[in-house]
């Protein structure tokens, strides 16, 4: 069983299935308990970072649309009006475990950018200082096309790469990756460790994923190939319970775990 390096610095992405019911909704439960975790390994000296998915579809909850727009516009303001309500959520959760947060919304443009970059990397550090946790998503209603990184399983991994953190864990909504499409083959079976991330590996996640994030299992292998190219062990586990990351941390066997190559 490959051993997670002790961590100090993490990272934790939580998607869009994860975070809200079918309805677009928030899920209060799910919330509750991942900001309880969290603050309490931020209590234990862990410095954490939070990415979170979910502004869009939050947005169209909140504004009452039927289905996510299929405009670029429609989207962008669609995230306007989720970003609040999840930072609003957020900040009430956070806060009764007397945990402060605070907000950082990225563009592909910024982490390009090497003036940005080294503002947006100083930012993290001060916030580390002062015992507060970042919280990150993509700065949807500006960023168009050309420069999105466009799903958060990758934005997770450039943060986690940027800040140098020890692990990046993936919340999704399946218990991690499976050899066959456990939707359809009931003997698929989870692999526990995943040593080098190739195209066969790519063929076996290709396909999954819900429709209410943007992020399928492929997107969360390009992250772990981004993550663990820089280092950073990397697992992807089921973000119905977020306590299982206690039992990550001590080492113990939950989800899919991706080896950093350094
Ligand atoms: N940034 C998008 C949002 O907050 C999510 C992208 C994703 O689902 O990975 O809605």
């Amino acid at each position: 069983m490959a051993v997670l390096k002790d961590v100090k610095r993490l990272v934790v992405k939580v998607g869009t299935s994860t975070l809200t019911y079918e309805t677009g909704k928030m899920n209060i439960r799910r919330v509750a308990k991942l900001s309880s975790v969290l603050s309490d390994l931020a209590n234990s000296g862990i410095e954490v970072t939070l990415v979170t998915s979910g502004a869009i579809g939050v947005g169209v909850g909140k504004l009452g649309l039927c289905a996510r727009p299929t405009d670029t516009q429609g989207r962008q303001a669609a995230a306007t009006v989720g970003q609040c309500e999840l930072m609003f959520m957020y900040d009430k959760f956070f806060g009764e475990h007397g945990q402060t947060i605070g907000q950082l919304l990225i563009t592909k443009g910024d982490v390009d950018d090497p003036v940005r970059c080294k503002n947006l990397t100083n930012t993290f550090e001060k916030l580390f200082e002062y015992g507060a946790i970042p919280i990150v998503n993509e700065n949807d209603s500006v960023a168009v096309d050309e420069i999105v990184y466009g799903d958060n399983d990758t934005l997770s991994a450039i943060v986690a790469r940027l800040i140098k953190a020890d692990a990046l864990i993936i919340l999704t909504d399946a218990d991690g990756l499976y050899d066959a499409d456990p939707s359809v083959d009931e003997n698929a079976r989870l692999i526990p460790v995943v040593d080098v991330i190739d195209d066969e590996l790519l063929k076996v996640a290709g396909g999954s994923g819900s429709n209410r994030g943007t992020g399928g299992m492929v997107t969360k292998l390009h992250a772990a190939q981004i993550a663990t190219k820089a280092g950073v062990d990397t697992i992807v586990m089921n973000g119905e319970t977020p306590q299982d990351i206690y039992k990550v941390l001590e080492g113990r066997q939950v989800g899919t775990f991706f080896k950093s190559r350094r």
